[in-house]
């Protein structure tokens, strides 16, 4: 059983065994065998998508049997809005966007899309309409604008410039020597992580999907990059149905719905500014996310003294 947290690595070792040929990164999700986990029902119809809203109806599931990872989880995300997901790490935040892309089914309760449990549906269907800035994006050995083009392999030029302008990418690539057609990924100009990410986000405003999992990086970037990235994120989530999975506490204070996952249950709901006041668990990791930023300015700005 392939797992799917491990092998980025791998994938990146897989991709550059079977660049050739290869369409879409699902199929190397497919090359990885996550897709021997779930089966489409035969004859199982395409998921038909109006809103996009999304629902956990008392979600249990474990990779495997004997441990249970989440242990009845229920929320929603109506068309258009944001929820956060939080929590000490472990919790099983990731776990909940692998089961809305359905690379594991549910041991019980349902997910469901406008009102279609993605169970009975196709999964490329559900895949298709979805789109994950993932914490850490593979690139492609070829040129840049290929990297952002494969989020709408129809895209124009145009359009793929338009769609590193919003990422707040294209001035950073028309920098680069050779500008869109510079070459990047382990062959080529390495980018920095921030960069990577805003490389993701242009693929996904290319792809315009209805539905949108932000799974948020936890290495620290520096806050003129995170601006940079945060404003991104909000140009292509605006108005979509989004779901993000938060690790710095900062990027979602203004989620609809923020969402405290502990040990596979939740434990808290609301927003920033009521679970602030309620004082529990997301008071106590806002306060020591506090404290962890101002630690660091302080050895910045004494490193800047020096
Ligand atoms: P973090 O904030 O550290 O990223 P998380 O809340 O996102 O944590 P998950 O990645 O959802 O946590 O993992 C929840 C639990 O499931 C962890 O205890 C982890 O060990 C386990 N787990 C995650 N992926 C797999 C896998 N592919 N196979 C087996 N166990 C896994």
């Amino acid at each position: 059983l392939m797992q799917l947290s491990v092998p980025l690595n791998f994938i990146g070792f897989v991709y550059r065994e079977i660049r050739q040929g290869l369409t879409d990164i699902e199929e190397m999700f497919a090359l990885l065998e996550v897709e021997a986990e779930v089966k489409d029902p035969p004859g199982a119809p395409a998921l038909v998508v109006r809103e996009g809203a999304i629902r956990f109806e008392n979600v249990r599931f474990g990779y495997d049997p004997q441990r249970e990872i989440l242990k009845g989880v229920s929320f929603e995300v109506p068309p258009g809005k944001s929820v956060a997901i939080v929590g000490p790490s472990g919790a099983g935040k990731s776990t909940i966007s692998r089961l809305l892309f359905r690379f594991y089914d549910v041991s019980a309760g349902r997910i469901l899309i406008d009102g279609q449990d993605i169970a009975s549906v196709r999964q490329d269907s559900v895949r298709a309409a979805i789109g994950i800035v993932p914490q850490d994006t593979v690139l492609f050995n070829d040129t840049i604008a290929y990297n952002v083009r494969y989020g709408r392999v129809d895209a124009t030029e145009e359009d793929v410039e338009r769609a590193a302008e919003l990422a707040q990418i294209a001035s950073f690539i028309r920098e680069l020597p050779g500008g869109f057609g510079a070459m990047v990924g382990e062959r080529g100009l390495k980018l920095s992580g921030g960069e990577k990410q805003r490389v993701a986000i242009a693929r996904t405003i290319l792809k315009a999907p209805p539905i949108l999992v932000l799974d948020e990086a936890t290495s620290a970037l520096d806050t003129h990059t995170e601006q940079d990235i945060q404003t991104a994120l909000d140009l292509v989530s605006k108005e979509r149905t989004t779901l993000t999975i938060a690790h710095r506490l900062s990027t979602i204070i203004n989620a609809d719905e923020i969402i405290v996952l502990k040990a596979g249950q939740i434990v808290e709901r609301g927003s920033h500014r009521s679970l602030l006041a309620a004082g529990g668990l997301y008071a106590e990791m806002w306060a020591m996310q506090r404290e962890a930023t101002e630690a660091e300015e302080t050895l910045r700005r004494a490193r800047e003294a020096d």
